[in-house]
């Protein structure tokens, strides 16, 4: 692998009808994407030209989408809402509200802003008990569109972390009421609606930015495009869009005490520690590597999972710039942030079938807690040191696609 293979596949979008599912980033590292089957047999011929080796990991991408089951739920038939199905925004935020009614005390909804579509932005605090000030947690799910398990997860967690009082685990019991709970579930709305009806593959939100490179820092620096058919376009500010600015005054009104930043995605499964836009180990990385290893482990004893721990650099194999976890963590001095790219390997991808949905959160929940347990926190010490793709519209139309995996060697 070398150089030359690297810019083969980065500018694949020129020539071949692509759509990137893991990007090109270092030389060790795959390339995931699906292209379409006209244009199979001469991408294989080029590719074999230049020596690299292919593996095909699914020859019908549709049907797998196909299989992801959507399911509706109606108002105060809350036994209906599960983790065997997908679910759409209308129908989240549908049970969100009955949990709020059902759970008046510990349960408070607000809408932290409003998307170009008039959507709702909704976080859901959970407090359980009374009494004295707890840090604070944040949960950030659904950021981009295409990776259904976020928030998928997110409501998983939020489920767990209020029946806890009645759970006897008694970790989940004990964490629960240890932090004041903060989650959005579905950062960009919008988006997701584009993934259930018109573009299954779409990541960004409806005006095209990629939110995840719009935050304050390192703007634009790194792993972005300026172009707005881009994936990964960043937008032509920091906060430019409305799903980022909202998100970002809603947690600097709940930096005080502000422990935890949690973001979800898929997929991977890696813990990505901030900073994404270096390759170097900055502030307490030693601190949370350990700890996010340890929650690896946890993670693993439930259903054998494997998790990878590092920086995007380490993990993913790629810099990027403009990500929520970081400049939360840079802005508020937040100890332990972590950004989870959830199942699975690359099978799959984006299109992780709907029996995976429950072993993936119970899964990650055992991780999460190991994360959030008081004992592993070393807070004097943290805190003290810190100093476009236009095709993606289309994709409805591709009735079959191939999709290829290129591993280096
Ligand atoms: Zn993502």
């Amino acid at each position: 692998m070398s150089e030359k293979h690297l810019k083969f596949f980065k500018d694949l979008n020129q020539f071949y009808d692509v759509n990137y599912w893991r990007p090109p980033g270092k030389i060790s590292k795959s390339v995931e994407f699906i292209i379409s089957p006209e244009d199979k047999p001469a991408f294989t011929k080029d590719a074999e030209h230049l020596g690299i080796y292919l593996v095909t990991i699914m020859d019908n991408v549709q049907r797998a989408f196909d299989g992801q089951t959507v399911r509706s739920y109606v108002r105060r038939k809350m036994e209906q809402f599960d983790w065997r199905s997908y679910f759409k925004t209308i129908d989240i935020y549908k049970w969100l509200f009955d949990l709020g009614n059902e759970y008046p005390q510990e349960v408070y909804l607000e809408s932290i802003g409003k998307t170009l579509e008039n959507r709702d932005i909704i976080a859901v605090r959970i407090l359980l008990g009374t009494g004295k000030r707890r840090p604070k947690v944040i949960v950030e799910g659904g950021i981009h569109a295409r990776e259904w398990i976020s928030p998928a997860f997110v409501t998983y967690m939020i489920n767990q972390i209020l029946h806890a009082p009645k759970s006897n685990n008694t970790a989940l019991k004990e964490i629960a009421y240890a932090y004041e709970w903060y989650f959005v579930p579905i950062l960009n709305p919008d988006g997701y609606e584009i993934t259930h009806t018109s573009d299954r593959l779409w990541r960004k939100n409806s005006r095209g930015v990629d939110l995840n490179r719009n935050f304050g820092i390192a703007f634009g620096t790194v792993g972005v495009s300026f172009s707005s058919w881009d994936s990964s376009y960043c937008g032509d500010h920091a906060f430019s869009e409305r799903e980022s600015s909202s998100m970002a005054s809603f947690v600097r009104s709940k930096s005080e005490d502000l422990e935890y930043y949690l973001a979800f995605h898929s997929y991977g499964q890696y813990m990505i520690i901030p900073y994404t836009f270096t390759k170097k180990h900055l502030e307490n990385y030693e601190e949370v590597y350990a700890m996010g290893k340890k929650a690896a482990l946890r993670i693993a004893d439930k259903h054998g999972t494997g998790y990878t721990v590092g920086t995007a650099y380490d993990t993913v194999g790629y810099l990027t710039s403009g990500v929520s976890g970081c400049w939360v963590k840079k802005t508020f001095k937040v100890p332990y942030v972590m950004t989870f790219e959830l199942r699975d390997e690359g099978y799959y991808g984006f299109a992780l079938p709907p029996a995976d949905i429950l072993p993936t959160c119970e899964e990650t929940m055992d991780g999460v807690l190991s994360l959030l347990s008081p004992t592993q926190r070393k807070l004097s010490q943290a805190k003290g040191g810190q100093g476009h793709n236009i095709l993606d519209r289309l994709v409805t139309a591709w009735n079959i696609v191939l999709f290829i995996f290129v591993r280096y060697g």
